[in-house]
C-alpha cells in the first residue's frame, strides 16, 4: 500500500478504481504532413467539429452545473474565432512542413506562455483555456476520442483541462487526484461546483513496490490505471491499493463525513459562539494565496495563520517586495474585511532554501530559523515588512513573528518595523500599520508570556513547535511512538498559562497549530479562554459546530481588551 498526500481543493472521502489520464501528447505527432492546402482544409473541418463539440459542452454545463460555469466553454468557442490563435495556426501551416495538428499545439504553447508570464492570476489561468482549445483541435485532427468513462472511477492525472472535467460523465467520477493543479484552476472550481472530492499537488508514486516511492519532480508517475485508491481529501491523504483495514475505516469516515457536512454547511454565516456565550473566532490556516478560495467556501471567519514562507520555497531567489505585496494584498482584499494574520518568514529547520546560504547545522530545529534569520538578514526582513505594511492598506491585515523566545527579539523586530514605517512614510507610499502579534511556540515564550503580552497585540500558539520544544520530541520523527503525545500535560499546562497571561494583559489568544483542530480539546480550549482557533480550511465548519454545541464554561474570559480580533471598521 502506498500512502500519499496533497492539498484539499474539494473536501470529500471516496474509494474506487483509478483511471489514470496521461497528459495529452504535446510532442509533434508522427503524422505525415500533407500539402499546405490539405492541412488548411483539415484545420477548417477540425474547427467546425470543435465548434459542434463545444456547443454540446456548453449545453451540458448549463444544465448540469449552471450558466456561470458554462461560460468557460463559451470563451473556448470564441477562441476558435480568435485571430491570435486561428490565424497563427494557418500562418504556421502556410510556412510549410508542419501538420495542422502540430501547428495547433505549437501555437497553443506559444500563446499559453504569453498568458502564463502575466502577473495577474486570473489571466494566468487563461493559459489553461488556450491549451484546452488548441489541444481539442489537435485531438480532432489526429482522430482522437474524448475520455469516456465506462465505470465509476477516481481520475488520477497530472492536471486536468476544464473541458475534460465537464465532458466526463459526472455520475461516474468518484474523485480526482492531481499531481499539479491550483485552487483557482477551472478544473478545481468545476470539481467544487460538482462537489467531487479533489486532491491537488499530490505526491503520486513512481514505484509501488513495498511501501512505494513518490515520484521526484522530474520523474514520471507510474501508470496507475486499474489500481484502487482510497482518498480523504479533508485530510489531504490518499492510499493506493489500500488494505482492508484502511478501506473499512474510510467507509465509516465517509458516512460520518457526509452527514456532518450537510449539518455543517448550514453553519455558514453563523459565528463561533458556545452555548455558554464564549466567542471563539473560527479561523483558517493557509499556505498559499489561492487557498483563500477554500477559506471562503468554508466560511472561515478570518485567516489565523498565513504561512508566508511558502512564497520563498522552491525557487532560486527570494520573492521581491512587489511580488509579496501582490500576494498579501490579494489575500487581504479577497477576504473582504475579515482578519488575515500573516506570519513573517519561518524558514529553517525542515523548510530550507539554498539562497540564504545558511551553514549546515547539526540541529536545525534549534538553529537559525524564523525570526532569528530575519533579525540577522535584516534586508530580507525589511522587504517582507514593507510588503505587509503596504498590503495592510488594502485589507484587514495583521502580522506575527514566529519562534520568539524573549522580549529582546520582539523589541528588535519592532524597531525594524518602525524603520520600515518611517521609510514608507518618507517615500509617500500608501501603507497602514498592522497589529503585531507573536507566535508562542517555544517554552521560553510561554514562560515569559506575561511580560511579552505587554508589548504585543495578540498571541497565537504554535502547538506543533511548542510540543516539540517542550517534550523534546522531534515533530518530524515518526518513530517516537507514545513518547510523542499531542495531549502532553506539560503542553496543556503551558496553553492554560499563555491564555491566562494574554487576558491578564488585555490581549486575545489563539491557537494555530494542529492541536486547534483536535475535537477532544475544543471544550478545554473554551474553558481556558481561547478567543480564536485556526485550522485547515476544510476543518473550519466542524470546529464551529463543536464550539456552538459546547456547554463548557469559560474560566478566563477576555475583559478589558486592548486589541480585538473583530473586523476593523475602516475596511
Ligand atoms: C506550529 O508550530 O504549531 C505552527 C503553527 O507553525 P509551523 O507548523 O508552520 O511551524
Ligand atoms: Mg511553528
Amino acid at each position: 500500500m502506498y500512502q500519499g498526500k496533497g492539498r484539499c481543493a474539494c473536501a470529500g472521502i471516496t474509494y474506487g478504481k483509478i483511471l489514470h489520464i496521461k497528459t495529452p501528447d504535446i510532442t509533434p505527432a508522427a503524422l505525415t504532413c500533407q500539402s499546405v492546402d490539405q492541412e488548411l482544409s483539415h484545420l477548417d473541418i477540425a474547427i467546425n467539429k470543435a465548434q459542434i463539440e463545444l456547443d454540446g459542452l456548453i449545453e451540458k454545463a448549463r444544465v448540469e452545473i449552471g450558466q456561470e460555469q458554462a461560460e468557460i466553454f463559451e470563451i473556448h468557442r470564441m477562441m476558435l474565432d480568435d485571430p491570435d490563435i486561428v490565424d497563427n495556426i494557418r500562418d504556421m501551416i502556410k510556412q510549410g512542413g508542419i501538420s495542422a495538428a502540430d501547428a495547433s499545439i505549437a501555437v497553443g504553447k506559444e500563446q499559453a506562455a504569453i498568458f502564463e508570464a502575466l502577473d495577474d492570476d486570473y489571466m494566468k489561468e487563461r493559459s489553461a483555456d488556450i491549451k484546452d482549445v488548441t489541444g481539442r483541435l489537435a485531438r480532432i485532427l489526429r482522430g482522437g476520442e474524448t475520455v469516456t468513462l465506462s465505470e465509476s472511477c477516481v481520475i488520477v492525472a497530472d492536471d486536468l483541462q476544464p473541458s475534460q472535467t465537464v465532458a466526463m460523465d459526472r455520475s461516474k467520477i468518484l474523485g480526482f487526484v492531481l499531481r499539479k493543479g491550483t485552487q483557482n484552476s477551472h478544473a478545481s472550481i468545476l470539481a467544487r461546483t460538482m462537489n467531487i472530492p479533489l486532491i491537488i499537488n499530490a505526491n503520486l508514486p513512481a514505484d509501488l513496490t513495498g511501501q512505494g516511492r513518490a515520484a521526484t519532480e522530474s520523474e514520471e508517475v507510474l501508470d496507475l490505471s486499474g489500481h484502487t485508491i482510497a482518498l480523504n481529501s479533508v485530510k489531504g491523504v490518499f492510499y493506493i491499493d489500500p488494505d482492508e483495514e484502511i478501506v473499512d475505516k474510510l467507509k465509516i469516515d465517509k458516512d460520518i463525513f457526509e452527514q456532518q457536512r450537510l449539518r455543517q454547511l448550514a453553519l455558514r454565516g453563523l459565528p463561533g459562539i458556545s452555548k455558554t456565550g464564549h466567542r471563539v473566532h473560527t479561523f483558517a490556516n493557509i499556505g498559499q494565496p489561492d487557498d483563500v478560495e477554500q477559506v471562503l467556501e468554508n466560511d472561515g471567519e478570518g485567516i489565523g495563520l498565513f504561512r508566508s514562507e511558502f512564497l520563498y520555497l522552491g525557487r532560486n531567489d527570494p520573492p521581491n517586495e512587489e511580488e509579496q505585496y501582490r500576494a498579501y494584498a490579494k489575500v487581504g482584499s479577497t477576504m473582504n474585511g475579515r482578519l488575515v494574520i500573516i506570519r513573517t518568514l519561518d524558514i529553517g529547520a525542515d523548510k530550507k532554501v539554498d539562497y540564504f546560504n545558511l551553514p549546515v547545522e547539526e540541529n536545525p530545529a534549534l538553529g537559525m530559523r524564523a525570526l532569528r534569520i530575519c533579525l540577522t538578514k535584516v534586508d530580507i526582513f525589511k522587504t517582507q515588512l514593507r510588503a505587509i505594511y503596504r498590503a495592510a492598506a488594502r485589507g484587514n491585515i495583521a502580522m506575527m513573528f514566529p519562534m520568539v523566545t524573549r522580549l529582546k527579539e520582539v523589541e528588535q523586530a519592532k524597531a525594524i518595523c518602525a524603520q520600515v514605517e518611517q521609510e514608507l512614510k518618507d517615500e509617500g507610499k500608501e501603507y497602514a500599520v498592522p497589529k503585531i502579534g507573536i507566535m508562542i511556540e517555544t517554552p521560553a515564550a510561554a514562560i515569559l508570556s506575561d511580560q511579552l503580552a505587554k508589548h504585543v497585540d495578540f498571541f497565537s500558539v504554535g502547538t506543533n513547535d511548542l510540543n516539540q520544544y517542550t517534550t523534546a520530541c522531534d515533530r518530524q520523527n515518526q518513530d517516537l511512538g507514545d513518547f510523542y503525545d499531542p495531549h502532553h500535560e506539560a503542553v496543556l499546562e503551558l496553553l492554560r498559562l499563555i491564555a491566562k497571561n494574554a487576558h491578564a494583559n488585555g490581549i486575545p489568544a489563539g491557537i494555530c497549530g494542529e492541536l486547534a483542530a483536535d475535537p477532544e480539546l475544543t471544550d478545554l480550549f473554551i474553558e481556558m479562554g481561547y478567543d480564536e482557533l485556526s485550522v485547515s480550511p476544510g476543518a473550519v465548519l466542524a470546529l464551529r459546530e463543536r464550539v456552538r454545541n459546547s456547554e463548557t464554561k469559560c474560566l478566563n474570559e477576555l475583559t478589558n481588551s486592548r486589541t480585538s480580533l473583530e473586523p476593523q471598521k475602516k475596511f
